[in-house]
């Protein structure tokens, strides 16, 4: 990371038109969440019940989100994620992707998935010319994924996989490492690596699940990359710049495995990220509580440039990781991932 004040005034002299924070982060790549509604109710991201969710007023609609986006993209934004909640449980999720495909500065556009209602989509997806999915699948026992998900839908989201697969539309699989739960799949959901040209990514539970504030237990970065060299001792570390995951290959795979640190924020110094809320809160840093209410910027009547200054300006101001940004906040971290786009 570069020094403060060199950063800073690198980003003072590309402000207003691209994105610096003042550590000379570069922001390139927005996630935004498209709901907080899911068809699922993952043990670490919501209580059984479910989340109380945002009133449909409250939320975006596309419209803003489209206007949000082509203003980030002037901005220097080129990846875009769609996430939520579950995507595609959005009513016409499908039409605002092809008004997203249709803005040219947009390099990539990928899309994080439960993959239960997704197998059917993957043409139109594929002719769109999606980036890349990534799909959640914590494990492959009907058992324990519904004892994880609350659904009977570990079949769905295998057929999703393959039918990606098929269309070769490039896919990273996500799972959440849950001791006592998972983690004695981690070599079953590697072989999914090793037999096809997919990521597979080990998560680190993080405490976002939307009803009181706790410190996940066991599961560490540490832990899963000791769990796999045990397995895998051959496999190297891949240098990639601005991943929250760290790559590794694996003689023989086909495809590649990762270690996502989300809870012990080791990929602070490269992250090229920011996110924008269902509810349209800009959150600089995930582990933030959200810094500008870019719903009441567009809904008051604010300019495209009024809303990049003041966009800008919170960049700048982004906390240098995340443990800075979770001790700014002045209440405990309670949100659902599904709230905050994950
Ligand atoms: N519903 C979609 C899905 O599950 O892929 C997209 C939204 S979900 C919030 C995005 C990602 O966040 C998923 O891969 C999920 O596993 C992960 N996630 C949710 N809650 C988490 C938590 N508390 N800790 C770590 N990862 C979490
Ligand atoms: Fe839904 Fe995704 Fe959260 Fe699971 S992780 S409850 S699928 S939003």
């Amino acid at each position: 990371m570069q020094n403060a004040v060199s950063g800073l005034n690198a980003a003072r002299q590309s402000y207003p038109f691209k994105l610096m924070d003042r550590f000379g982060r570069k922001i390139e790549y927005l996630r935004l969440g498209v709901t907080d509604r899911c068809n699922l109710r993952c043990t670490y991201c919501m209580p059984p019940e479910g989340i109380s969710c945002t009133s449909k007023e409250e939320i975006l609609t596309f419209s803003e989100m489209e206007r949000l986006v082509r203003l980030f993209v002037t901005l220097g934004i080129s990846k875009l994620r769609l996430t939520g909640g579950e995507p595609f449980v959005r009513k016409d999720l499908i039409k605002f992707l092809w008004r997203m495909q249709s803005i040219p500065e947009l390099k990539q556009i990928c899309i994080t998935t439960n993959g239960v209602l997704t197998a059917p989509l993957i043409p139109e997806l594929k002719e769109m010319g999606l980036s890349g999915l990534n799909l959640s699948l914590d494990s492959l026992s009907d058992s324990t994924y519904k004892k994880i998900t609350g659904q009977n839908q570990l079949q769905s989201v295998l057929q999703s996989f393959h039918q990606a697969l098929q269309y070769k539309i490039p896919l990273k699989i996500n799972t959440v490492i849950q001791p006592g739960l998972n983690f004695h799949e981690m070599i079953p959901l590697s072989r999914l690596a090793e037999n096809n040209p997919v990521e597979v990514r080990f998560i680190e539970q993080m405490p976002f699940r939307g009803d009181h504030a706790f410190v996940p237990k066991g599961g560490s970065a540490k832990e899963i990359l000791y769990r796999l060299r045990l397995e895998y001792p051959d496999m190297v570390k891949i240098q990639k710049s601005n991943s929250t995951a760290q790559g590794y290959s694996v003689p023989g795979f086909n495809g590649t495995l990762g270690i996502i640190a989300g809870y012990s924020r080791t990929f602070c110094n490269n992250c090229n990220r920011i996110r924008i809320t269902p509810s349209g809160l800009l959150k600089t840093c995930l582990y933030d509580h959200g810094v500008v209410d870019l719903k009441q910027l567009l809904r008051s009547g604010c300019t495209d440039s009024d809303i990049s200054s003041t966009i800008s300006k919170a960049v700048i101001n982004r906390s240098s990781n995340g443990f800075e940004a979770e001790n700014k906040n002045t209440s405990a971290l309670t949100h659902s991932m599904a709230a905050i786009g994950g």
